[in-house]
């Protein structure tokens, strides 16, 4: 086992590169290898000097490139002949995004390591989607859950808790359930106008944001042609979502020259 060997899980933001902190960019630099996921940004990766080895382990819900237990062992491998590895993860790698399960298995290893945070989906996509998280009178808090449930077993949320008209909620990857989950927190008593958002690739360049309602939520986002990477988000800070949207995407120059909905698509 190679004692100098150290592995960094950095965090990169969802996407925008000016999002990756100092350190992230430091240590990507300085990399002997990259190891990163789906949801790094090629804009990302364009900030990794040539001539760095960098490996793939993207996974897809349902379509999985590397299952987490090989990715787990190629960290090992990795290490035993490395000095410097870089494991990018999308946002925070301690926000759903399994940067714990592999740290553990480094520990058990008796491999170095250090988490690097990263600005996770619910702070920068709403953010440049013009949606404060909290806001004096609208919001007290938020809860950010996963909308994803493991295959074949239905989603199992605390719904009387999530259903707070004084909290915001973010969904991570919740575009297969937000039908069900739209309908769960209407039975558990949020009202049916509740301000709600979809954000795509948000931070990016083709960032783009459904504006809409509680119950119609899942249509809207449907009509949208929202795809994954997407965060949901509900809750009354969501009515500001016009006046403070200054993030100026392509999709947005594109609208402008026509007289297309501006309040659907952001
Ligand atoms: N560790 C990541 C989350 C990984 S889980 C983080 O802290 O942000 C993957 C989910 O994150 C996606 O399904 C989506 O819900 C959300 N996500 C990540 N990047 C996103 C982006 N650029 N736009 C919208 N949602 C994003």
């Amino acid at each position: 086992m190679n004692k100098s060997a150290k592995v960094y899980l950095v965090g990169t933001g969802p996407g925008d590169p000016e999002l990756l902190t100092v350190k992230a960019l430091r240590l990507l630099q300085n990399a002997d290898v990259v190891i990163y996921d789906r949801l790094v940004s090629a804009a990302i990766l364009e900030q990794i000097p040539s001539g760095v080895s960098q490996i793939y382990v993207g996974k897809k819900t349902g379509n999985h490139t590397l299952p987490q237990d090989e990715i787990n062992q190629l960290l090992i491998n990795v290490a035993e002949g490395k000095r410097t590895i870089v494991r990018l993860k999308g946002g925070d790698p301690f926000v759903f995004g399994r940067g714990s399960e592999e740290a553990l298995v480094l520990a058990k290893h008796g491999i170095e390591f250090e988490v690097v945070p990263g600005i996770t989906a619910a702070s920068a996509c709403t953010t440049y989607a013009g949606i404060p998280l909290t806001h004096r009178g609208l919001a007290q808090g938020v809860q950010i859950v996963t909308g994803h449930s493991q295959k074949d077993l239905p989603l199992e949320l605390d719904w009387n808790a999530l259903a707070d008209a004084n909290k915001t909620i973010v969904i991570y990857m919740g575009l297969a359930n937000i039908d069900l989950i739209t309908h769960e927190l209407i039975a558990a008593g949020l009202p049916i106008d509740t301000p709600a958002a979809a954000i795509q690739n948000g931070t990016t360049a083709r960032q783009q944001r459904v504006l809409s309602t509680l119950s119609r939520l899942a249509v809207d986002s449907k009509e949208a042609n929202i795809q994954a990477p997407v965060i949901f988000v509900i809750g009354k800070v969501v009515s500001l979502a016009n006046e403070l949207d200054w993030f100026v995407t392509d999709e947005a120059i594109e609208h402008s020259f026509s007289d297309q909905e501006q309040t659907v698509h952001g």
